[in-house]
């Protein structure tokens, strides 16, 4: 589904990501770690399509993203559901509004999944905030509220940015089973964060792959992490 081959990314100046080689195999739960700046987000990025790699090959869907069209992207993108950092929610719609946005704007009325807007707002426990403006939620809620959006379209790919990292223990840990959730549904998770304890937890419970970015490169860490 997304496969890189001798890939590298620079901003300016320098490489920030250099000769990536690696495929992510469908069914998984990636964490991609590595220090701040090292290119987290800017690989999830590459992963989404918003960004192409300067030199090298990537793959998304079996597609090369060079020759992607406009229209492909969109495709692809369906295929993805992203949870930003910060949220990025529309601060004057309320949270129920917020989370079918992406049903309004691809023009469907309801998703016809096996979940309804309903069940998916209990699902993450915000069925008592739906009318709740974004400011009046928590941390724990808004990230809630966002992964809950990311899924609305039923996407095989979730992709995460460091979900979190501004909240407590107690709600990461809830955050985290909801990912394990969809993972053990067969959703592909890509997780970017550098928080160990949260990459311990995860892999006490599945089979969580290590995905680190050290010194340029990114590689799949060893069993011992
Ligand atoms: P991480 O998510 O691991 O913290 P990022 O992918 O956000 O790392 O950023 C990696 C490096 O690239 C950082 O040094 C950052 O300053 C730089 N960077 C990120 N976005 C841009 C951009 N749009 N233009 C130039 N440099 C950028
Ligand atoms: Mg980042």
């Amino acid at each position: 589904m997304i496969e890189f081959k001798g890939a590298s990314y620079s901003y300016t100046g320098g490489e920030l990501l250099q000769n990536m080689s690696l495929k992510i195999a469908s069914g998984a739960f990636y964490f991609i770690t590595g220090p701040s700046g090292s290119g987290k987000t800017t690989f999830l990025k590459m992963c989404y399509g918003s960004l192409i790699p300067n030199t090298g090959e990537l793959r998304l869907f079996g597609q090369d993203v060079q020759t992607l069209s406009r229209d492909d992207i969109a495709m692809v993108r369906r295929k993805i559901g992203l949870v930003h950092q910060d949220c990025q929610f529309l601060e004057h719609l309320t949270v129920r509004e917020n989370i079918a946005l992406p049903l309004s704007v691809s023009g469907q009325e309801r998703f016809d999944d096996n979940m309804n807007l309903k069940e998916l707002l209990a699902w993450v426990g915000l069925k008592g905030r739906a009318g709740a403006m974004p400011a009046e939620l928590s941390g724990g809620e808004r990230q809630r509220a966002a992964l809950a959006r990311a899924i609305i379209m039923s996407p095989d790919i979730i992709l995460a940015d460091e979900p979190t990292g501004n909240i407590d223990w107690e709600m990461s840990q809830r955050l985290l089973q909801l990912l394990i959730e969809l993972n053990k549904m067969g959703k592909t998770i890509l997780l970017a964060s550098h928080d160990l304890s949260l990459i311990r937890l995860a892999k006490s419970q599945i089979q969580a792959r290590v995905l680190r970015i050290t010194n340029k490169r990114i590689q799949l860490a060893g069993a011992d992490l």
